[in-house]
C-alpha cells in the first residue's frame, strides 16, 4: 500500500503563491516552447540546471513543467503546459502535490539532512504519472548534500524529473551540472516586465528584469537612499565638500546603506554619461530613451551633463572600484573620502 505521500510533500514544499502554468509566466516564450515539445515528445531529460538572475521565473518554470509532466489531459491534446485544473495540476499549484518535493535552503545551507529527503521522497510508491525535485539555490548545497544527490542523479529512477536553481552552472559542482541539461535565463524585457508590474517607470528600468531585484528597489529605504544620492550630488555640484556634511556621514555608518548609496550615485552618473554622449540634449530626449535609468531625475541628470565627460568617466570608474572596496569590507568612510577627493 501506498504510503501518504502528501504529508511528506507538505512539510518540504514552500509556498506557492501565483499561477504556474507554462502559459502564465511571462517571457521565456524560446524555452518554454522547447521544453514543452521535448516533453511531448518524449524526449525530456530527467536532469536540469535552470540558470539566471533572482526573480526572472527560474522556479515557476520548474513548477509549471512539473505541472505539464503530471497533468491528466494527455500532452498530445495540450498546447502549452498543463491544464491547470485537474486535481494533478490543481495540487501543484497549491503546493501539496504528491508528485513535488520542493528543496529550499534553511539558514542558507541545504544541507545531507534535506537531500536525504530526496531518497525518503523516491522510495515511496509513485502514485503520479511522473515525479519532480525542485532544488531551489542548489549552489548553497553542501558538498555532502550534493555528494548525495549525485549520486541519486547517477542513476535516477524512471519518470523522476529534478530541476537544479542556480545563479550560473559555475555555482554548482561541475559532477553535477555534467548530469544536467543547462538552461539559461536571462532578464525579462521592460516590456514583459510592465505586464505583471505597476511599479515606477525608473525602478522597471534599473532591475534589469528580476522581479527580486524590483521588490528590493521598492523598499522604504531603498527609496529614501536613492533620494539622498540624487540630493547629495546635486548639493556636491555646488559644493564639492559635501561629503564632509554629518547627513552625508550618516548615510554611509552602515555597509549595506553605504553600498546602496554607491550604487544609485553610479546609475545616476551613468546617466549623465549616456545623456552626454549618445542623446541630444533635451530633456524629453533623454526620458524617453529606454536606456536613461532615473527618468524621473531629468533635472538632475541635465545638472550633472554640465561637466566635462573625462570628469564623469573617471566618477563612474572609480565608483566601480569604491564598490569593490566596500564588498572587501573597507573602512567606509575612508572608502567615501579617497572617492570624493580622487
Ligand atoms: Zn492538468
Amino acid at each position: 500500500m501506498a504510503q501518504p505521500l502528501s504529508s511528506l510533500a507538505n512539510k518540504v514544499t514552500g509556498k506557492i503563491t501565483e499561477p504556474c502554468g507554462l502559459k502564465q509566466i511571462i517571457g521565456h516564450h524560446e524555452i518554454k516552447e522547447r521544453l514543452f515539445q521535448a516533453q511531448k515528445h518524449g524526449r525530456l531529460p530527467s536532469t536540469f540546471l535552470l540558470v539566471g538572475p533572482d526573480g526572472v521565473g527560474r522556479k515557476k518554470l520548474a513548477l509549471a513543467l512539473a505541472q505539464s509532466l503530471v497533468c491528466e489531459v494527455p500532452v498530445s491534446q495540450r498546447e502549452l503546459g498543463g491544464c491547470g485544473s485537474c486535481g494533478p495540476c490543481l495540487r501543484i499549484a497549491k503546493a501539496q502535490s504528491e508528485a513535488l518535493l520542493l528543496i529550499a535552503p534553511e539558514k542558507n545551507t541545504i544541507k545531507i539532512e534535506q537531500t536525504s529527503r530526496v531518497l525518503e521522497f523516491l522510495s515511496l510508491q509513485a502514485i503520479s504519472k511522473a515525479r519532480v525535485i525542485i532544488i531551489d539555490s542548489a549552489h548553497l548545497m553542501n558538498p555532502t548534500a550534493a555528494n548525495t544527490l549525485l549520486k541519486i542523479l547517477e542513476e535516477p529512477p524512471a519518470d523522476c524529473y529534478f530541476f537544479l536553481i542556480a545563479p550560473g552552472p559555475q555555482h554548482v559542482l561541475p559532477t553535477l551540472r555534467s548530469r544536467a541539461q543547462v538552461v539559461r535565463f536571462s532578464g525579462l524585457s521592460l516590456e514583459e516586465m510592465k505586464t505583471k508590474s505597476t511599479a515606477a517607470e525608473w525602478a522597471l528600468r534599473a532591475c534589469q528584469g528580476s522581479f527580486s531585484r524590483l521588490a528590493g528597489f521598492q523598499d522604504p529605504d531603498e527609496l529614501e537612499t536613492r533620494d539622498f544620492a540624487g540630493r547629495f550630488l546635486e548639493m556636491w555640484l555646488s559644493d564639492r565638500r559635501a561629503f564632509m556634511t554629518p547627513e552625508w556621514k550618516n548615510m554611509i555608518k552602515d555597509r549595506v546603506g553605504a553600498l546602496s548609496l554607491t550604487r544609485y550615485v553610479g546609475l545616476l552618473l551613468r546617466d549623465a554619461i549616456i545623456s552626454k554622449v549618445v542623446l541630444a540634449s533635451s530633456a524629453k530626449e533623454i526620458q524617453k530613451n529606454s536606456q536613461i535609468i532615473n527618468a524621473d531625475k531629468i533635472d538632475l541628470i541635465l545638472k550633472l551633463t554640465s561637466l566635462e565627460l573625462s570628469l564623469l568617466q573617471k566618477m563612474s570608474q572609480n565608483i566601480f572600484r569604491l564598490e569593490g572596496a566596500l564588498h572587501a569590507n573597507r573602512d567606509t568612510q575612508l572608502s567615501f573620502e579617497e572617492f570624493w577627493l580622487s
